[in-house]
């Protein structure tokens, strides 16, 4: 705690002067009785206390969270966003556990923890304020909220309103469907990603695996690929993608499959096909620490399918959405895959999320995506 981090553990508290009310604000202390912050506490957590600010002053109010979000849109502003964006990175934003996209004027909100879900009221008075949007809405159906005693929900946060909307990004649009998509509906992480294929995929056959709503794919076609195969597990995410192909009159060089990944590449493996460049984005495969081989062993075995279908001379693009398995660690896990499939790599980029999830340094939390290009050779 006393290097940044927001979090105070169980462990690192040695006293209490009354009962912790689960969800309520409180003050943490040095032993020497240094005012260290104020944050909200869940005596049932490992997770003790999440600080929401080191400054004496602040009184955690209502106009202490229009302050913040106010913030949290200046910074994006700043750093070029108009429309969409993550507008709330949780504890990279000095705001635990709570998620704020925006999409366009639209915004989805996550509250994570007890002690961030009683303060809804006031995070949504401020959406209010600051932006006159013209729908708010909820996707707290998260089963980690569970570990916080909360309910699974979701719902309006404001007025109803027609929760299939449509966002331009990269010049082109896409259908979000912010009741039923995955996680908030879109995945604004990947924005500056999608942008970076750009060059690779000019008269390529392009496959792309874990399609979600196509975006990747849409985006190769739009960039001038000559093919576009998506695949994705989920059917109603094919249906979606097909329907953003057409949104953007690409639906004669962008075609969606339902399909099983880890099957399909093994297959096609087999039968020989090749692509100019392949596009992976998995998820998770796990979200704790216990389990990390699995989602190793799931990185490797999906890397290892896809630089098989690459042809000498093509491209891999390769993501990873999970803190868990840190950068070097990723590269670590591409290079064993590249060994097994007997090819060399040659690095073309690696970066991160975008922007408007900002990485803050010493919060290692806050760096969890891996975006990689390489040629296979
Ligand atoms: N590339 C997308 C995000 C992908 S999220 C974007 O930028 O928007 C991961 C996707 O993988 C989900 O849509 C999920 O349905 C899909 N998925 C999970 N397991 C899969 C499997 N075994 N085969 C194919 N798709 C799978």
């Amino acid at each position: 705690m006393f290097n940044g981090h927001p979090w105070i553990f169980n462990n690192e508290v040695e006293k209490t002067d009354a009962a912790m009310i689960p969800g309520e604000i409180a003050e943490v202390f040095t032993q020497d009785k240094k005012f260290v912050g104020r944050g909200y506490v869940n005596p049932k957590s490992q997770i003790q206390v999440r600080l929401l600010t080191r400054n004496k002053e602040d009184e955690i109010n209502e106009h202490f969270f229009l302050e913040r979000i106010k913030r949290c849109w200046t910074y994006r502003q700043k750093i070029g966003y108009k429309e969409n964006c993550r507008l709330v990175f949780g504890e990279a934003d000095e705001l635990p556990q709570l998620i704020i996209d925006k999409f366009n004027d639209y915004f989805v909100l996550q509250t994570l923890a007890l002690g961030i879900d009683v303060w809804k009221p006031a995070i949504v008075k401020a959406l209010e304020t600051i932006f006159d949007p013209k729908g708010i809405y909820e996707r707290n159906d998260v089963p980690v909220r569970e570990l916080e005693g909360l309910p699974q929900q979701k719902g309006f946060l404001s007025s109803p309103f027609d929760t299939k909307i449509v966002l331009s990004e990269n010049g082109l649009k896409f259908h979000v469907d912010i009741e039923n998509g995955q996680k908030t509906g879109y995945f604004l992480d990947q924005q500056d990603n999608r942008r970076a294929i750009q060059h690779i995929v000019k008269g390529a056959d392009v496959l792309g695996a874990f399609t979600y709503t196509g975006t990747f794919e849409i985006h190769a076609a739009h960039y001038g690929a000559a093919s576009v195969l998506g695949l994705d597990i989920s059917a109603a995410a094919v249906e979606q993608a097909t329907a953003n192909a057409k949104l953007n009159g690409l639906e004669n060089t962008c075609r969606f499959e339902t399909a099983n990944a880890f099957d399909t590449l093994k297959q096609w493996t087999k039968e020989g096909r090749q692509y100019d460049v392949v596009m992976l984005d998995p998820p998770a495969f796990t979200k704790s620490r216990e389990t990390i081989q699995k989602a190793i062993t799931g990185y490797k075995e999906i890397n290892l399918r896809g630089m098989k279908l690459v042809r000498p001379g093509g491209f891999l693009v390769t993501s990873s959405c999970t803190n868990l398995v840190n950068p070097d660690m990723f590269l670590q896990i591409i290079d064993m895959a590249a060994k097994d499939a007997k090819r060399k790599l040659r690095q073309v980029i690696f970066q991160r999320q975008a922007s408007d999830h900002p990485i803050v340094r010493g919060l290692e939390n806050t760096e969890y995506l891996k975006f990689l290009i390489v040629q296979v050779i």
